[in-house]
């Protein structure tokens, strides 16, 4: 068998690729830990393939990855691999590669699948962090307080203490020393609060993300059970594994107690989810974890970035405090230095952008190869306008999803109530659609069934809300008949949508465009074997506004890409553009400001640097608007460049500003444009 896809790896990618394959029984662990861009996705791509071709049963083989896209592109890649040895056949061993997917998203179909085993009923349906933070909201309601104290904290905070303390294993007390000090005083009551949140979720047969992790891992410790799961597979494989977190560690220890057909891959210099409790540990006591030791691998040519960009990535690491990865070299010269550009404001910012993308295009490089990338979400709207003010069209990751709008959100409730109705947020959710509905009657509705054991019956007994009428009857048809084998799937995606639509003019004046949302919707489900993979599969993973993956008629188009930074991981582009590379924003100002907080904040400027293939442009705007973070509201802030391109290496950048010659025309406003960007970029796309 000619194996000619090792020749295009190096030594060191092809041994980490042939490890242990080929000789008695399964490899022993294995770990590949090195910089961005040195091959590590490719290399474990490869290892896939080999071990394909070397007789392993694709169907037995778990891939983890960071995000679905990243599991899809992955199963492409060993796909196109086993094809240049097994021509068409090999489209039919990939095909089975069916168990590649996020930890979060694996963790649910197994579960699924072990339902009963475990206590929980099958039909359990999967709050996204939006539902999670409206059930925390509820149950704070329910104690009180809410009420009593307007300072407690919000519902997103207490959220993401909950989630802190679940998924690194520690008291309630250090995670609130450690990062939300302002809130040390409510203890006491957090605890009443989780606790109580914790059972409504068992009540409502709900699982919120972290369950999925945690049930898993107690499935793990369970040991008829543990060993059933652990017997399904044969290889596991981990990919960006600097961003896992305890839970997820323990759970591959539980899978391969030996280290025996386990592979993970990761960089400690890009570890950026701490705020989820992820822990650069993991990566780095993965060696010691198993006896004899992982055999470790480590990579030092980069093949993504010309040496200039390369230069100034490692410079901005080179300053970190802690790193195990060493720095890398590239043999791709370019005379272009990376470009730090200052400009006076965001609209400057925004204009500069949208004319070097323009450049560029007119330079052969679409727009498909050309990305901005962001601290934070809200960096991008001056951006956003502008852009659709010159149409281009862009597609927007890790921002605000499609479908964290109102109306699909809507509609996923209906189906989701129908799946499993003691889940009270979507019951809330669908029942205030109805007119002359509001929290409380929702509320008593709720109480009443969910005490029956089976509660759409119980709904279809109670007698018809005062002033809702004439849409009761309508509504419990749907409800029962979605329940009953009904029409079945993706059919039934349509009768909740002939439902919804007159409440969706009731409540929206832009009902058209949100329509048009929903046939899209409609047009995903049809993608999905079932009601409940859908569900699963979108709340864990969901589709970015526009992206090609919802199925959108983008797919052919050529647009530009908008990605906060955490979702840029793992992807590269020819020229890259980073937005506010100013002190405020990268390091941002929001967090406590420890070192280690800051430290995370210098890794991930080096990982959006090192996604540029070809050329690479940090802007800082001298101005900067902030929104209600100060004590004194909205204002202009005067910027600075940020901390972690000190002085000393501007000489490996070339330093400009834009505009060349300052305009003096005219009065500018100073406030940046608010506008419905979303509606005009669907407008546009139409
Ligand atoms: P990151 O840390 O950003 O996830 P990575 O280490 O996973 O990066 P890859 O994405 O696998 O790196 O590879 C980066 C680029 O280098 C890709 O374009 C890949 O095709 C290319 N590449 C990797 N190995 C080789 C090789 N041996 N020869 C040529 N190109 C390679
Ligand atoms: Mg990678």
């Amino acid at each position: 068998m000619s194996l000619a896809y090792l020749e295009k790896l190096n030594d060191r990618q092809r041994a980490a690729v042939e490890h242990g394959v080929g000789a008695a029984g399964l490899p022993g662990p294995l770990l590949i830990i090195a910089g961005a861009g040195s091959g590590k996705t490719n290399t474990l791509a490869h290892r896939v393939a080999h071990l394909i071709m070397n007789g392993a049963d694709p169907r037995r083989i778990l891939l983890m990855t960071f995000s679905r896209r990243a599991a899809s592109e992955m199963g492409r890649r060993v796909e196109r691999i086993c094809r240049q040895v097994l021509g068409d056949k090999a489209a039919v061993m990939t095909d089975a590669l069916a168990w590649a997917g996020t930890f979060h998203g694996i963790g649910a179909r197994l579960l699924r699948i072990h339902a009963d085993q475990i206590g929980l009923a099958e039909d359990f349906t999967i709050h996204d962090r939006e539902d999670s933070a409206d059930l925390i909201n509820l149950v704070r309601h329910e104690l009180g307080f809410s009420k009593t104290e307007s300072r407690f904290p919000t519902k997103g905070t207490c959220l993401s203490i909950y989630s802190r303390v679940v998924n690194s294993e520690t008291s309630i007390a250090e995670v609130l020393k450690a990062h939300y000090p302002w809130v040390a005083g409510w203890e006491e009551e957090l605890k009443q609060l989780f606790a109580a949140y914790v059972e409504a979720k068992q009540v409502q047969n709900v699982l919120d993300y972290d369950d999925l992790l945690l049930y898993w891992a107690q499935m793990a410790s369970e040991p008829d059970l543990a060993g059933e799961i652990a017997g399904r597979f044969d290889h596991v494989l981990v990919d960006e594994y600097q961003d896992t977190n305890r839970l997820q560690a323990a759970i591959l220890v539980a899978l391969k107690p030996g280290g025996h057909g386990l592979t993970v891959v990761g960089d400690d210099a890009q570890s950026i989810y701490s705020f989820r409790a992820a822990t650069v540990r993991n990566i780095l006591d993965f060696p010691a974890a198993f006896s004899p030791p992982a055999h470790v691998v480590t990579l030092d040519r980069n093949y993504r970035s010309t040496q200039p960009i390369l230069a100034a990535a490692n410079a901005v690491i080179g300053e970190a405090r802690e790193r195990f990865t060493k720095n890398l070299w590239s043999d791709r010269e370019s005379e272009e230095r990376p470009a730090l550009v200052t400009v006076r404001d965001e609209a400057d910012q925004a204009r500069y952008i949208v004319g070097q993308v323009l450049e560029n295009r007119e330079r052969g490089i679409g727009l498909k190869q050309q990305a901005v990338l962001f601290r934070s979400s809200n960096h991008s709207s001056s951006l956003e306008v502008e852009l659709t003010r010159s149409n281009i069209p862009f597609v927007k990751f890790g921002g605000l999803k499609f479908l964290d709008s109102a109306h699909v959100k809507d509609m996923l409730a209906v189906l989701r109530f129908a799946q499993n109705p003691r889940d009270r947020v979507a019951g809330f959710r669908l029942l205030q659609l109805l007119p002359g509905i509001g929290p409380q009657t929702a509320g008593r509705i709720l109480d009443t069934i969910a005490a029956d054991p089976e509660p759409l019956v119980a709904l279809a007994e109670i007698p018809a809300p005062p002033k809702s009428g004439a849409d009761w009857p309508g509504f419990l048809d749907l409800l029962l008949g979605l329940r009953k084998a009904g029409p079945g799937w993706p059919n039934e995606i349509s009768a909740a949508r002939t439902w919804y639509e007159p409440h969706l003019d009731r409540i929206h004046e832009d009902a058209e465009t949100r329509k048009a949302d929903l046939l899209q919707l409609e047009q995903i489900a049809a993608g999905y074997a079932n009601r409940e993979r859908f569900l699963t599969e979108l709340t864990l993973d969901p589709p970015d506004a526009t992206s090609d993956q919802a199925g959108v008629p983008l797919l052919d188009e050529d647009y530009l890409i908008l990605s906060t930074i955490h979702s840029a991981k793992g992807q590269e582009w020819r020229s890259v553009f980073m937005l506010n590379v100013i002190d405020g924003c990268i390091p941002s100002d929001l967090g406590v400001g420890t070192t280690a907080e800051i430290e995370e904040e210098r890794r991930l400027l080096y990982v959006g640097m090192t996604r540029a293939r070809d050329s690479l442009t940090l802007v800082t705007p001298q101005r900067f608007f902030t929104y209600g973070q100060n004590a004194q509201g909205d204002r202009h802030v005067y910027a600075s460049r940020t901390r972690f391109i000190p002085a000393a290496m501007l000489g490996l950048f070339e330093a400009k500003s834009w505009p060349i010659v300052p305009t003096t025309a005219g009065e500018r406003s100073t406030r940046p444009i608010r506008v419905d960007v979303g509606a005009r970029m669907r407008a546009m796309w139409k």
